[in-house]
């Protein structure tokens, strides 16, 4: 396996950054992912902006050219043979002396690529059962919009998931009321039939497969209601599912151990996963 790292493709197990990058110190650095379908990246002109924003808003500078980076990603996905899998671009403040404020402009950002396979035939017999999620306090910061490297209180989540026998963690915040999952945004079918998602502000990451979603449901002629809802108003639900690029479109059939409907994928998440997934393998480039 090859890992492009700061310029280079180097061997898997000879990568290595610096033990004073910033993003390993402070956090300091932003991420993105992209699925692959038929070695092509899915949505990617979606997750190319959102990855200059997060640029943009920690003022972060863009290591390269969208055209080069375009080159680097594909090269990651052709050099590991990857057909369907996924690629993850992490860019830091880079290499500098600690120090909680900026290093000196010209410390060029440090840029590191994974590409790795995933086996499509697993995650459809995974999402053929769909998912549990437990829900758990929304302890993260005021800017969720920004996809940052700091991602301790996700994995906590996760981990609490994982231990409960569950796939995702859904955040809740102050009000009561679901924000997103750990690595993915949240969607019900309530229980008057309205699809429904949170709406973006800075509480949530504004996901690039929710985006795609939104236009799959307005070309399929369905509205949807971009209003947030409850963990009760989730187990009451007909039906739930969660969207992102390593989850695609994914059925929920429990939440904190209540059974969603009638405990098995909706149909309309169902169908949302397979007009998704032959969206994605059209989008790639
Ligand atoms: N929310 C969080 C916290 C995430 O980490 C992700 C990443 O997958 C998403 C939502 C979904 O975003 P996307 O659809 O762009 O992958």
């Amino acid at each position: 396996r090859w890992v492009y790292v700061n310029g280079q493709f180097v061997r898997h197990g000879q990568a290595m950054v610096h033990v004073e990058d910033r993003g390993y110190q402070l956090a300091d650095g932003i991420y993105e992912v992209w699925a692959v379908f038929n070695g092509a990246l899915a949505d990617s002109e979606g997750h190319f902006e959102r990855l200059w924003r997060s640029l943009d808003e920690l003022r972060i500078p863009h290591p390269m050219s969208r055209a080069a980076l375009e080159v680097v990603l594909k090269e990651a996905v052709r050099r590991n043979r990857v057909r369907e899998g996924l690629v993850y671009l992490q860019v830091t403040r880079g290499v500098a002396k600690r120090d909680h404020a900026f290093p000196h402009p010209s410390t060029p950002p440090a840029v590191v690529i994974v590409a790795r396979g995933l086996d499509r035939a697993a995650t459809e017999a995974k999402a053929a059962g769909g998912i549990s999620v437990i829900t758990t306090p929304e302890n993260r910061w005021g800017r969720c919009d920004i996809k940052t490297v700091g991602l301790l209180p996700n994995a906590l989540a996760k981990q609490a998931a994982r231990e409960r026998g569950a796939g995702e963690a859904w955040f809740v915040d102050d009000l009561g009321l679901v924000t997103e999952g750990a690595s993915s945004n949240a969607w019900i079918v309530d229980g008057e039939g309205n699809l429904r998602t949170r709406d973006t502000n800075a509480n949530i990451l504004r996901g690039v497969t929710r985006r795609s979603v939104m236009d799959l449901l307005a070309k399929e002629g369905l509205t949807l209601q971009e209003k947030p809802f409850t963990p009760e108003e989730a187990k009451a639900a007909r039906e739930a599912f969660i969207t992102g690029a390593g989850s695609l479109v994914m059925p929920v059939v429990a939440v904190d151990g209540h059974p969603v409907g009638d405990g098995k994928p909706g149909p309309l998440a169902t169908r949302l996963r397979a007009l998704y997934i032959e969206h994605a393998q059209k989008s790639g480039i």
